[in-house]
């Protein structure tokens, strides 16, 4: 599985112009870093160049800039040079000549970052002029953005087509940590899945009622499950349209042999807020005027004790709104259960990383991943453009 694509490990790369494509895509708040998880989940691939005295090009997108004035790789470039402890070279732009300029200045073990690759419209297209001016400044291709493998754009798709094209170490991990999980799990496989929406999850659910033996199911979309079921859920938060999907989802479940577990208690609150009134229920129909806004205590047990048990878990969505202290209970009881859960554990999807991280117990996981929709849809068993494009193994033999 993790050997299936050559890896940077055995790329020629010394002397050679090497373009990575890293997930350096950070959040922001008045230009400032506030949170570098990706940034230094993207230094061993770097720091395995410049050992091997390669020329680093690195590249990345930042948020969705509307034009060039916005999101420069600045801030990027301080932090990671300073997480690098090398200096890191701002290039003039994404390619041309300038940047070209930039490439050719580079000495052996030596880091330049492009510029922000959405500042080139062409890159969410996959442009191929925008793929031919990025191979141009390299003589080899490494993928490293697996939290961007999920789409087909210039820097992490188009260009892999052009140059020789490696796997870098996060991506690799990625690939093996969740392949084995959906591929060959130690049993009993317990997935558990939450957070807003049906729709965001559906085909992870789907496709774990296939393989897992058990699926256990909390935050806001369990309530798509319960109005599928005619029950009563006041003013919590229902996606309309997840609850043709999860009415298909119980249906899939009745012909399955993997057990589906829903909820049979809640925390419930007058108003969406810390502060608004708190009542645990035993059940889970939500009367008029209140919204469920966690798993009760029981589930929070039954889901625990069934972690417990587990070969192996994946976890993705938290189990309520946790972001509020009142509803982070469920949540918390979860990520303690994975935490200290004896089977592999791996968990995926921002919200519940920064739940695990706001628990202190993001490293008593097995792996984090650092991809959300990329994960998602790789656990689906959709291919990802991203890692599709790399070179296979095989052709080595061939070649
Ligand atoms: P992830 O990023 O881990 O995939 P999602 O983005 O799907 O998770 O969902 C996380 C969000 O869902 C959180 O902001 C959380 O507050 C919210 N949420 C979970 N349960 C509820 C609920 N019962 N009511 C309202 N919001 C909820
Ligand atoms: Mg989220």
């Amino acid at each position: 599985m993790s050997n299936q694509f050559r890896s940077v490990r055995e790329a020629p790369a010394e002397g050679k112009r090497v373009l990575v494509r890293a997930d350096l895509n950070v959040p922001l708040s008045d230009g400032e870093i506030t949170d570098d998880t990706r940034i230094k989940a993207a230094l061993p691939t770097v720091q395995l160049l410049i050992k091997q005295d390669a020329k680093v090009v690195l590249v990345s997108h930042l948020g969705r800039p509307e034009s060039r004035d916005e999101l420069s790789m600045r801030p990027v470039r301080d932090r990671l040079s300073r997480l690098l402890s090398v200096p890191v070279t701002l290039a003039a732009g994404v390619a041309g000549s300038d940047v070209a300029a930039d490439v050719e200045a580079l000495e052996p073990g030596q880091v330049l970052l492009l510029e922000n690759s959405r500042w080139e419209e062409g890159e969410s297209r996959n442009d191929p002029d925008l793929a031919a001016a990025l191979a141009e400044l390299a003589d080899l291709y490494v993928n490293d953005a697996f939290g961007a493998a999920h789409r087909a754009h210039a820097t992490t798709e188009g260009v892999a087509h052009l140059l020789p094209a490696y796997a870098g170490l996060l991506l690799e991990r990625e690939l093996s940590e969740l392949g084995s999980l959906r591929d060959d799990p130690e049993r009993p496989l317990v997935v558990v899945l939450g957070g807003a929406k049906v729709s965001d999850k559906v085909g992870v659910m789907r496709r774990f009622l296939d393989i897992a033996d058990k699926v256990l199911v909390g935050g806001a979309m369990c309530f798509s499950f319960f109005r599928a079921r005619g029950v009563g859920t006041g003013d919590s938060l229902v996606e309309e349209e997840g609850i043709d999907l999860a009415e298909a989802v119980l249906e899939a479940a009745e012909r399955s042999q993997c057990e589906l577990m829903l909820p049979t208690d809640l925390v419930i609150a007058d108003s969406f807020d810390a502060q608004a009134e708190r009542k645990e229920i035993d059940g889970i129909e939500v009367p008029d005027g209140w919204m469920g806004l966690d798993i009760g205590p029981a589930t929070t047990k039954r889901y625990a004790k069934t972690i417990a048990d587990a070969g192996s878990v994946l976890w993705n969505g938290p189990m309520g709104a946790f972001e509020m202290e009142p509803f982070a209970t469920g949540t918390r009881g979860v990520a303690e259960a994975v935490a200290a859960a004896s089977g592999r554990t791996v968990v995926g999807g921002g919200d519940s990383a920064a739940a695990l991280v706001a628990f202190g117990l993001d490293r008593e996981v097995d792996w984090l991943s650092t991809g959300g929709g990329a994960s998602l849809e790789f656990l689906e068993g959709k291919d990802l453009p991203g890692v599709a494009a790399l070179d296979a193994v095989e052709k080595e033999a061939d070649g």
